[in-house]
């Protein structure tokens, strides 16, 4: 086996550890006495989950959540024993034994799961520790009033049986539209919540305790638009993602509003210049032609590095502070960018903010792609290279993904 030395990537993904611990002071102390519970699923909202999680945790924060079992072990084992972790995600054929011997905490959303959950925790000598999923009008996930009625039947039985290893340790349900304050069914859905939790307690407290504690139960609907628009927040925690990462999920209301700063500047270089005449088209279908003469520079950074086609001909990059368009359309690993004939700012060499602090924003980005910057971030592939970022100047290698 030989090995190499990979030379820096094109395009990278710088990482602000101070702003990830800053946005989650922030957001902690905006939600206390609620607890912050930091989602890191999707590798960390693209952030990179080898540099996000471990940062958070030697900043203090203890609750992580992520969708999927595999990511869930992969948290585990990034953070050690003493992280709290919640899944919600998984298949009706998905391993659960190495999850609860992992002590992950699971989210339950189906009746067959308690079964399976159950079994997991008899096969592994552990105790399972559970969260009830509730459907409370999101129609996604989680136990519809019917499912939640034979999940209560469920645990009745399982503690008349004896069943000694499970413990309901939490209430999840999730809002559909709490990034639109005005709109009703986050008030009708926290209600509905409220009264699952109400039901739930009844059953722990006629099982004496022996299926988990109703007065230390995790309690938590809130996401970023719930956290960030609700006060106070409803529940004992809330599941934390985008505005973790400094980015806002309220339209028309931009990071630094919310007191927060974009941890992830994504960048790439100048690497050619070239004087065009009028008249000359740009990248494949020739859909942009220069009106006058004028200079592109072209910039690595496309498709496959997550970067949206669809924001071609509209999207802007920043170069020594100036925003510039891209032309024509994004391909699959570069972008061409007109910087207007005989500029001399722009050098070969020079740093490229596609987005993030000193460029667009990845909300700008979601309005040129038609999407929303959740979808920006999520999207940057294994081909963009993560680093950290720490105070400004210092920039160490981070995970290669
Ligand atoms: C992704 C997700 C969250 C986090 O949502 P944000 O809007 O990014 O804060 C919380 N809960 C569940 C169930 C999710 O799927």
């Amino acid at each position: 086996m030989t090995s190499f030395d990979i030379p820096e990537a094109l395009v990278r993904a710088e990482i602000d550890e101070a702003a990830l611990r800053d946005n989650a002071a922030a957001l902690a102390s905006q939600l206390a006495p609620a607890r912050l519970k930091c989602v890191v699923k999707a590798n960390a909202y693209g952030h990179g989950v080898d540099i996000v999680a471990p940062a958070l945790f030697a900043a203090g924060r203890r609750e992580f959540c992520v969708a999927t079992i595999p990511e869930a072990l992969e948290l585990r084992s990034l953070l050690g024993p003493e992280a709290e972790i919640l899944a919600w995600l998984y298949g009706p054929t998905t391993d659960l034994d190495e999850a609860v011997r992992a002590g992950i905490e699971l989210g339950v959303s189906t009746v067959a799961s308690l079964d399976r959950l159950a079994a997991a925790a008899q096969r592994t000598g552990t105790t399972a520790r559970l969260h009830l999923k509730i459907d409370t009008g999101l129609g996604r996930n989680g136990l519809a009033p019917d499912a939640l009625v034979r999940a209560f039947e469920w645990l009745r039985r399982a503690a008349e049986d004896g069943c000694p290893d499970i413990r309901v340790v939490g209430i999840m349900s999730h809002f559909a539209v709490a990034d639109e304050p005005e709109r009703p069914e986050t008030a009708a859905q926290s209600a509905v919540f409220s009264s699952a939790h109400g039901q739930l307690r009844a059953v722990l407290d006629a099982a004496d305790g022996r299926l988990g504690d109703s007065e230390a139960l995790d309690v938590h609907i809130a996401n970023s638009p719930g956290a960030l628009t609700l006060g106070p927040c409803p529940g004992t925690s809330a599941r934390v993602g985008l505005a973790l990462y400094g980015l806002s999920p309220l339209e028309g209301t931009d990071s630094e509003a919310l007191g927060l700063r974009p941890a992830l500047r994504l960048l790439s270089t100048v690497i050619n210049l070239k004087d065009i005449p009028a008249g000359h088209g740009a990248s494949y279908g020739l859909t942009f032609t220069a009106a006058t003469d004028t200079r592109f520079a072209l910039v690595p950074g496309g498709y496959g590095d997550g970067l949206p086609r669809a924001a071609s001909n509209r999207a802007e990059v920043a170069i020594r502070g100036r925003r510039y368009p891209v032309v024509g359309r994004i391909a699959m690993d570069q972008m061409i960018i007109d910087i207007g004939a005989g500029n001399e700012d722009v050098a070969i060499g020079d740093e490229v903010v596609i987005f993030g602090p000193g460029g667009p924003s990845a909300a700008e980005w979601g309005i040129w792609a038609d999407t929303i910057n959740y979808e920006i971030v999520t999207q940057l592939s294994a081909r963009v290279h993560r680093c950290v970022r720490n105070d400004g100047t210092d920039v160490t290698e981070g995970g290669g993904r």
